[in-house]
């Protein structure tokens, strides 16, 4: 592809970056702002240049679901053979491949439960845990081996990291070695030994360094505000005395700090690398003015390092529909309804797989997993993680590779439909999660079947079996087409049309186990990173109490103050008295009379007013106005909008 061509579509600063072909390119900017695009982009130029083969580089991202989107960004960009991975995914294929060479013997495989094996060491070690424990010790391994603190280390390390441990820390490193000793006795690998066997084995083989180093010389990391030590090890380790890494991160996304992650390593990268060409990025492309309010919103008051990187967003996009703000009686009260505008949303046009659902811990998805099947709409539960590893699949892939040859004339999809249906593939998903999990797989598979045909009229099952062999071999799960139930954390980087923010009450957003005030600002980061992953249409809700009729003991979470209407008993119950409350333009903050009459803005805003922000501000006005049925001067007063007008030049 043209160099210039790929490089179409991109603002200023985004050129700048994915101009910087070579050396340490450090992009620090807020969400929605292009940061992945723009690294795509400048891969994709480097590519088409000349200035690296696309083997030779090395795309790191967190989720798989990312990887696997920057993969189809690369490909549509003329540069499908990117490696695009997790850095387990990356660090398991290297091991594996050198594993014979370096090691020898059979290669450990993965654990398949380590909360099982967590639970099994502290047995071995007579502590009675409940899941509580047993999850906050398990917590306290992988920060620990993310962070290369051993368990004789344990308690000094603690101590100077300023953590808290959750139990006596004698226990906790106890727990940790008869961990350890019981991976080791059973050839088990975690994730983190995975992490740090293949930087230690490219640290001591320099056979092995020098082809790794000759096989990837062009790196790049998203989401670097959340690598922890040991994924840096191993950064360092790829990289050797070599610079060209270009890292992408933004400070009020760390949302793994309590596993050991920091943005330490972003916010410090121009100091390591004092020639690296540093990018910021202002201007939010993804979400409507009125998200990037509730975004720069929930900033507002955000304490600590992140704070000082305070990277305002400036929202590019036409107006769009006001986020909805929604206080409910009860759990599953709040589910239902959110499943009733799912469904209207998908009526009124929006595609299922637009739409997310977002909470704080799994198991609030049970209830919407009941109130979407109860309305008829399609969901998926999983992340795509592993998605080839699981049992169905294996076996699913093994049918359909195997009939090949056998298919007949039969149209591409019914043919994969009639293979599928004995494993499982009813026409309806069935009752019961692990009934319903193993559904939903194969039906990705169906649907995967589905945009090879329309991709390619005509396609056979040759056809479909190649692209199974390309995903299988880059682990490029196919997507169910259905609403995304997901944890706030596993949502990151990722975006939908329609975002459903729920259980907003204190004890889960912040959740009751984010005690110090460093915790309590995580939990505000991914409150951040939940609301900007919207782009148009943003529910925020709660519930008072967890069961109809139950206590109603429930507060809505801090985290709202300053975003919701002033008055709790307002919230979404009666929008006409809504129309009273006058909110800040710029961060949806609730106005103070005074404030009103000044400037309609509050006191906190940094940005200026200027012509086209007095005219969205009017056209705000008149539209919310229209939408609450109220005359437009109970929004605002003529007053504030001679004063506004006073204020631009
Ligand atoms: P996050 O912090 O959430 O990971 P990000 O900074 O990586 O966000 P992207 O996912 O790259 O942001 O971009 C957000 C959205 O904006 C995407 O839909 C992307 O295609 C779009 N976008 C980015 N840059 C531009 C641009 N210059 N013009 C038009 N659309 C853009
Ligand atoms: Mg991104």
């Amino acid at each position: 592809m043209d160099p210039d061509r790929v490089l179409e579509g991109l603002d200023p600063e985004q050129l700048e970056a994915a101009r910087a072909l070579r050396g340490p390119v450090c992009i620090l900017a807020g969400a929605g702002t292009g940061k992945t695009r723009a690294i795509t982009h400048r891969i994709a130029h480097a590519v088409a240049a000349g200035v690296v083969a696309e083997q030779q580089v090395l795309a790191v991202t967190f989720t798989t679901r990312a990887a696997g989107e920057m993969r189809g960004r690369l490909r549509a960009l003329g540069a499908p053979r990117v490696q695009a991975r997790t850095f387990h995914s990356a660090a398991v294929r290297q091991l594996s491949y050198f594993w014979p060479q370096a090691i020898g013997g059979p290669m450990p495989s993965l654990i398949e439960s380590k909360i099982q094996e967590v639970a099994r060491a502290a047995h071995a070690c007579g502590l009675q845990l409940d899941r509580t424990g047993l999850r906050d010790l398990a917590g306290e391994i992988e920060w620990s081996k993310s962070t290369q603190v051993r368990p004789f280390d344990y308690e000094k390390s603690i101590a100077k990291a300023g953590r808290t441990a959750p139990m006596p820390v004698h226990d906790v490193a106890r727990a940790y070695e008869a961990y350890e000793e019981r991976c080791r006795d059973r050839n088990l690998l975690d994730f983190e030994s995975m992490l740090e066997l293949t930087a230690a084995m490219i640290a001591e083989h320099p056979q092995i360094a020098d082809r790794v180093r000759d096989q990837y010389r062009y790196f790049v990391v998203d989401e670097f505000q959340d690598v922890n030590p040991l994924q840096k090890l191993l950064l360092d380790a790829w990289l050797g005395d070599r610079d060209d890494v270009c890292v992408v991160g933004d400070p009020n996304q760390t949302i793994y700090s309590f596993a050991g992650a920091t943005p330490g390593y972003l916010t410090g990268f121009s100091a390591a690398y004092p020639h690296s060409t540093v990018v910021r990025l202002v201007r939010d492309y993804r979400s409507t003015p009125q998200v990037v309010r509730v975004a720069n919103g929930a900033l507002k008051h955000a304490r600590g390092a992140a704070a000082e990187h305070r990277l305002e967003l400036l929202a590019q996009r036409p107006d769009g529909p006001d986020p909805l703000y929604t206080e409910y009686d009860d759990e599953p009260a709040e589910a239902t309804s959110v499943a009733r505008k799912i469904a209207a949303l998908i009526d009124a046009g929006t595609p299922a797989r637009e739409i997310a659902v977002l909470f704080r811990t799994n198991a609030q998805s049970a209830a919407y997993e009941q109130a979407l099947a109860d309305a008829g709409v399609a969901y998926t539960v999983r992340g795509a993680t592993r998605f080839f590893e699981r049992p169905e699949i294996r076996q699913a892939v093994h049918t359909l590779r195997g009939a090949r040859q056998g298919a007949g004339s039969d149209p591409l999809v019914q043919t994969v439909r009639d293979i599928l249906a004995p494993l499982g593939l009813t026409p309806e998903p069935p009752e019961g999660r692990q009934a319903r999990e193993r559904w939903e797989s194969l039906a990705a598979l169906a649907q995967l079947a589905e945009d090879v045909a329309a991709a390619r009229p005509g396609a056979t099952m040759d056809d479909f079996a190649e692209e199974l062999d390309a995903r299988v071999a880059t682990e490029h799960a196919p997507e169910y087409e259905g609403v995304t139930l997901a944890s706030l954390h596993s949502a990151k980087g990722l975006e939908w049309d329609a975002v459903f923010l729920v259980g907003l009450t204190e004890g889960l957003m912040p959740i009751v186990f984010a005690e110090s005030a460093e915790q309590v600002e995580e939990e505000r980061r991914l409150f951040y990173v939940g609301v900007t992953r919207a782009r148009e249409h943003l529910s925020l809700s709660w519930a008072l109490s967890r069961s109809p009729g139950g206590r109603k003991g429930r507060k809505p979470s801090r985290f709202l103050d300053g975003l919701r209407p002033a008055s709790p008993s307002l919230a979404g119950r009666d929008n006409r008295r809504q129309a009273k409350v006058v909110r800040c333009r710029i961060c949806g903050n609730t106005l103070t009379e005074a404030a009103e009459r000044k400037l309609a803005r509050c006191g906190g805003c940094p940005a200026d007013y200027d012509e086209e922000l007095l005219e969205r501000l009017k056209a705000w006005r008149r539209e919310t106005a229209e939408e609450q049925k109220v005359p437009a001067y109970v929004i605002f007063t003529d007053a504030t909008l001679q004063a506004i007008a006073e204020h631009v030049p």
